[in-house]
């Protein structure tokens, strides 16, 4: 059995005192229940006060993005050694804000995908259509690209990753897919991962998910979660998403 997994996702936001309240927040109040788990993914200078306030708590913590490479000239990048070294659990890989920001391709996800892997920290590769895609009818067409890239990418070690469904049209929008929108198209990532011997692979929603919203997503057969962004940034909204 899939337990649920929620990741907030804190993008570029908050400084020392915010991250030391939420960090705070969890580490007291977190008490995991039912085989859920809570992890929250922060800006890279921030992983060094989750390693000293989250210690001991079962909050789990990782970053937004990894490099493809495993160390060299590569200014401004941050590798999954480094990231191991800080305790992560978990990288985002593919996010869209680095897809549309930042020109990451499916091959370039999948790469950081299998970097993180080699050194014990498992990616979120992330996955979704934008609006204009859906409208066209694309959405399953797309997405199997994406996560097919990461299926040719890391072979045997697929089972070892976590996916996220994030549709574009739904990120910060406040407009959230319907459980039915999204547990259609986990079905199809589902069935695309057990083709590859991994149908045990974590499915997370993400899109505007809050505690509101959070309870009627989570009961979807094929959803094992959530990557929470806005909502995430109040410890106890995020909590509450994770007992949804
Ligand atoms: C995200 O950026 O991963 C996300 C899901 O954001 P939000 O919850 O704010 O839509």
């Amino acid at each position: 059995m899939r337990g649920k997994l929620t990741v907030g996702n804190w993008k570029m936001h908050g400084g020392l005192a915010e991250h030391a309240a939420r960090f705070a927040a969890l580490a007291r109040e977190w008490k995991p229940l039912d085989g859920r788990e809570l992890a929250v993914c922060v800006p890279f200078p921030y992983l060094a006060q989750a390693r000293e306030m989250l210690a001991g708590s079962a909050v789990g913590y990782g970053a937004q993005d990894v490099s493809a490479h495993g160390q060299g000239a590569y200014t401004g990048e941050v590798s999954a050694a480094m990231l191991g070294e800080f305790g992560c659990r978990y990288a985002i890989a593919g996010h869209s804000e680095r897809r549309q920001y930042h020109g990451e391709r499916d091959g370039e996800v999948g790469a950081k995908a299998l970097a993180a892997l080699a050194a014990r920290v498992t990616p979120i590769v992330c996955v979704g259509e934008t609006l204009a895609e859906r409208d066209a009818g694309a959405t399953g067409a797309v997405v199997e690209r994406q996560l097919g890239a990461a299926v040719d990418a890391l072979g045997a070690e697929l089972p070892r990753i976590v996916v996220a469904y994030e549709p574009v049209w739904a990120i910060g929008t406040g407009r959230t897919a319907t459980p039915a929108q999204a547990q259609d198209v986990h079905e199809r990532l589902r069935a695309q991962l057990k083709r590859a011997g991994a149908g045990d692979v974590k499915l997370l929603y993400g899109g505007s998910v809050k505690a509101a919203n959070a309870a009627a997503l989570y009961a979807m057969p094929d959803v094992d979660g959530g990557l929470v962004g806005g909502a995430s940034l109040d410890a106890h909204e995020l909590m509450a998403i994770a007992r949804a």
